[in-house]
């Protein structure tokens, strides 16, 4: 909670000064109104309430006004004992770094920090010391205080809060020595105690003190907005013993519904409200200094009282109803019990969040607690968690409550994720924006080009036809000059005839152009003339012909210059194609990094999704519920919550596809295989994805990773992946069928990394649970793979090893028990008792328990107790009979022991008694 003021459901200081004063006026009679003038103006008014205000900062110096969560974890009852025996706890503690773990499977944990960490062993005492006594102390400080006990039916919130402790004094809950503290500091002539004691069952308040009185209303004061409850019977509680009646009254008038899980469980809450009212003592104020020591003056004295109200409530069970197999109006009470829960839920969300809005109005529970919220109310929530890993997404959602209450660093985690989508979105929009961009300029290219090739053809073969014009012009004129030439030469020959035709022999040319040729002088003379003639005009001719050609040159040269400017026009589109090029090959740039951000964001979104279940429900598919499914249940009326859980996987999918997700697997990107495969692992983790993947192919994939990658990480997270797809029966044969033993048994030959090891044991410890796989697995190396990983020493890979010989051992028991096996174990035949007998005494308890369950699974077969007599394995299980700290399996090797004819006699000959 923020100390800012303003929200009244906010603490802050501000509102003790407004109390103090109030409770002054109320509280004053005239004579003290009277005396009260003469008091030297407010001075030491501000300086009691100033006081107190003081008190408040100290109070909560470190962390101000948050609400202090601690877990509390119950051992594990009978019943967990024997059917538990096999499985370790889901949570383990770390008290002394305030942590603790809860495990997501067999080699993964989360960790999780709180105020306060008790385990199994911490004593009511303890109990109420560090998670009551604080807000006691402030409630006697004239505070308003809560104490809340959160969890799943069964997990012991009336074991911490109510127990009475009459037939065992150090069993004292948290009412009971609370008031036990309240009384010891109070004094009864001034101060006065009263209690109400009620029940909130189906948003209906109930009178525990007087059943009769029921449906009683929450009245609010409309000036100071304070709540109350006037309608209840209000006890003055004088001394210890009636307090202890009156809880006994009221816990016989508490509704409990028999359930499965547990016949006392209680689907009400139960609401103990101590008002503590006290007389600032004369001492501690400014009047005693005017007054002297007069005793008679002191009674004249306005009398200064402060009020503090302890709310103690003992919640409904957190798990959701339905699981619980009970019977009657369980879904009008599923909602009212969940618009409770779920509602405190909201409000704790927004407090630690310091929302603007705290919708305490939503329902009767929050509006009761409204009051001790606000102001100057100190909260202290004790979360009670069991062990049982049959109940861990009901723990999970327990702790992921008791978080939020906190104000978890995770929710951080999840604004991470925020940047990464809209920077995918970013590239996103950018990418199509090039593209667009691309295609345009690509458009614009080709136009231009095929523009400047119709040009360039254009003015070729205009040039070309102006070409022919101009020779056909020039062919014309030419001919057009030499038949012009003929024709006066013609004429001149005519001529030349008329002159001399009457005295000489004509000479001239003929019709046809032949030359006639005379003996004549003349002749002669006139042939010369006409050859010179003839000669020039050839040279005219000439002439004109060069001319025409140079013209057909010039012309030509045009041509070849269109020619190399259309070349030139190629080489253009040449570079622009290359730009084109390059920008595609950008593109596919884009594209990659736009890949690898995708599958982070998968990742980011898949832890998203992740955490929201884990705050919606808690992880195992079958046991959903928690506050915030809750809250989608009151948001949407008629769906469970277990539907809000699929729609956020089915919106994974959906937004991905699971396929594509697989696809990446063969991403050429090495990064992008990474996430992809981390992505696939994490998705693996919940058991309903774990079909889907598996028909999608998803674990021939993983397998094929094993097989081609060369990846240290890949084999690691693929090796997890399939270790959490073996946990099922159906997986763990398909596994076997495409020869996952072999690829398995390969990558823990070749692996390094103990994490990578861890994972490969897993998946083969988890393959050696299966009855009906035994002999492949042995026949195909899976023993002697697991044993050759002990060579790395890691604790968790033993561990892993470890749970996979116990697992098999357990098959093999039970196969010889129904008569299937005989024979001596193959863990033996293997070679694997040296390493059992060796580590059966490790100190690393889940070395140690799985060993010693694998040796007395294999002791209680006849057929191996030879080889265990002559390992030195007889002496383990006769030290486990005695020594081993867990009950189960002392008794389990005491029995086995007993029953085995061979083991008997060796002790008999060896004088052990056991
Ligand atoms: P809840 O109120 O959460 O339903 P209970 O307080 O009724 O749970 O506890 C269920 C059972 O477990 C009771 O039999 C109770 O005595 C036992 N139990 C709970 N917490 C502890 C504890 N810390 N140590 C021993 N027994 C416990
Ligand atoms: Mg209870």
């Amino acid at each position: 909670m923020a100390t800012s003021g303003g929200g009244n459901y906010r603490n802050g200081t501000h509102k003790s000064s407004m109390k103090v004063d109030r409770s002054l006026s109320l509280n004053s009679n005239p004579k003290s109104s009277v005396k009260s003038k003469s008091l030297p103006s407010s001075g030491p008014r501000r300086n009691s309430t100033g006081s107190l205000a003081g008190g408040a900062a100290k109070d909560n110096a470190g962390v101000p006004g948050r609400v202090r969560v601690a877990v509390r974890l119950r051992p594990r009852n009978a019943e967990e004992l024997v059917e538990d025996a096999d499985f370790a706890d889901c949570v383990e503690l770390q008290p002394e770094l305030k942590r603790l773990k809860l495990r997501k499977n067999n080699w993964d944990s989360d960790t999780y920090e709180f105020d306060e960490v008790l385990t199994e062993f911490a004593s009511q005492k303890r109990v109420y010391e560090v998670v009551a006594k604080p807000v006691v102390e402030s409630v006697l400080d004239g505070y308003n205080g809560t104490i809340m006990a959160y969890g799943q039916t069964g997990t012991g919130k009336t074991y911490t809060l109510g127990r009475l402790g009459e037939e065992d004094t150090a069993a004292r809950g948290i009412m009971v020595r609370a008031m036990e503290d309240i009384l010891a500091d109070v004094s009864l002539e001034t101060d006065s105690v009263s209690v109400s004691y009620l029940q909130l069952y189906m948003e209906t308040i109930q009178d525990l003190l007087d059943p009769a009185n029921d449906n009683i209303p929450i009245v609010e004061d409309p000036k100071t907005g304070d709540v109350s409850v006037p309608g209840a019977t209000l006890v003055e509680i004088r001394d210890q013993h009636s307090f202890v009646e009156l809880l006994r009254l009221g816990e016989a008038h508490r509704f409990a519904a028999n359930t499965k899980l547990n016949t006392e469980s209680s689907r009400s809450h139960a609401i103990l409200m101590v008002h503590v009212k006290r007389s600032v003592k004369a001492r501690d104020s400014a009047f005693s200094s005017e007054n002297g020591n007069s005793p008679h003056m002191k009674t004249l004295k306005p009398s200064l009282v402060r009020k503090g109200k302890l709310v103690v409530v003992d919640l409904a069970g957190s798990e959701r109803i339905d699981k619980s197999g009970s019977e009657g109006h369980t879904l009008e009470e599923a909602k009212s019990i969940n618009l409770s829960l779920s509602a405190l839920g909201k409000c704790i969300n927004a407090l630690a969040e310091n929302s603007a809005h705290v919708p305490v109005r939503d329902s009767k529970l929050t509006r009761l607690l409204k009051d001790s919220f606000g102001g100057t109310a100190r909260t202290s929530l004790v979360i009670t968690i069991g062990p049982s890993p049959r109940h861990r997404g009901e723990t999970a959602s327990t702790i992921m409550f008791g978080q939020r209450a906190m104000k978890v660093e995770n929710m951080l985690k999840l604004k991470e994720e925020f940047d990464y989508k809209s920077l995918a979105r970013r590239l996103d929009i950018q990418l199509d924006k090039l593209i667009a961009e691309h295609e345009r300029q690509q458009k614009a290219f080709e136009d231009e080009i095929e523009r400047i090739n119709v040009e360039a053809q254009n003015r070729i073969s205009e040039f070309e036809s102006n070409h022919a014009d101009a020779l056909e012009k020039e062919r014309l004129k030419y001919q057009k000059d030499y038949m012009d030439s003929i024709k006066k030469l013609e004429e001149q020959f005519v001529k030349n005839q008329q002159k001399n035709g009457s005295e000489k022999v004509p000479v001239g040319l003929r019709e046809d152009g032949s030359a006639l040729t005379s003996n004549t002088e003349s002749s002669k003379v006139s042939a010369a003339e006409e050859v010179a003639e003839l000669k020039k005009l050839l040279q005219k001719e000439n002439i004109l012909r060069k001319t025409a050609e140079e013209e057909v040159n010039n012309l030509k040269s045009q041509i070849a210059q269109w020619r190399r400017s259309e070349a030139s026009g190629n080489s253009e589109i040449l570079k622009l194609r290359k730009m084109l090029e390059d920008e595609a090959s950008q593109k596919e740039k884009l594209e990659g990094e736009i890949a690898i951000l995708q599958s982070q964001l998968l990742q980011l979104s898949f832890d998203a999704d992740e955490t929201t279940r884990r705050l919606d429900r808690g992880g195992s598919g079958k046991v959903p519920s928690g506050l915030d499914s809750l809250i989608s249940q009151v948001k949407h009326h008629q769906q469970n919550s277990g539907n809000g859980e699929k729609a956020s996987i089915a919106k994974l999918f959906e937004q991905v596809g699971l396929q594509k997700i697989l696809s990446l697997l063969e991403a050429e990107d090495a990064d992008v295989r990474i996430h992809a495969v981390k992505v696939v692992a994490n998705l693996a983790a919940e058991e309903m994805n774990q079909e889907k993947i598996v028909e999608a192919g998803g674990l021939t994939s993983l397998l094929m990773l094993l097989r081609n990658s060369e990846d240290e990480t890949i084999h690691r997270v693929a090796a997890g992946a399939i270790a959490n797809l073996a946990m099922n029966e159906t997986n763990q044969e398909l596994i076997m069928s495409q020869g996952g033993i072999g690829l398995l048994s390969m990558t823990a030959a070749n692996a390094e990394d103990p994490q990578t090891l861890r994972m490969v044991a897993g998946a083969i410890a988890n393959l050696c649970g299966n009855d009906k796989l035994q002999m492949k697995l042995r026949s195909e190396g899976g023993i002697k793979a697991l044993l050759g990983m002990v060579r790395c020493r890691h604790a968790d890979v033993l561990a892993q090893v470890a749970r996979g010989i116990a697992n098999f051992a357990k098959c093999e028991s039970r196969a010889a028990t129904q008569g299937t096996k005989t024979g001596r174990s193959l863990l033996i035949e293997d070679g694997a008792l040296p390493w059992i007998v060796q580590n059966a005494n490790n100190e690393a308890s889940p070395i140690r328990r799985h060993i010693e369950l694998a040796l007395c699974h294999l002791a209680q077969h006849e057929a191996n107790a030879k080889d265990m007599i002559s390992g030195g394995a007889l002496w383990e299980l006769v030290r486990i009979s005695r020594d081993c700290a867990r009950e189960d399996i002392r008794t389990l090797s005491h029995r086995t022991l007993t029953s085995s004819p061979t083991f008997q006699a060796e002790m008999r000959r060896l004088r052990i008694g056991h």
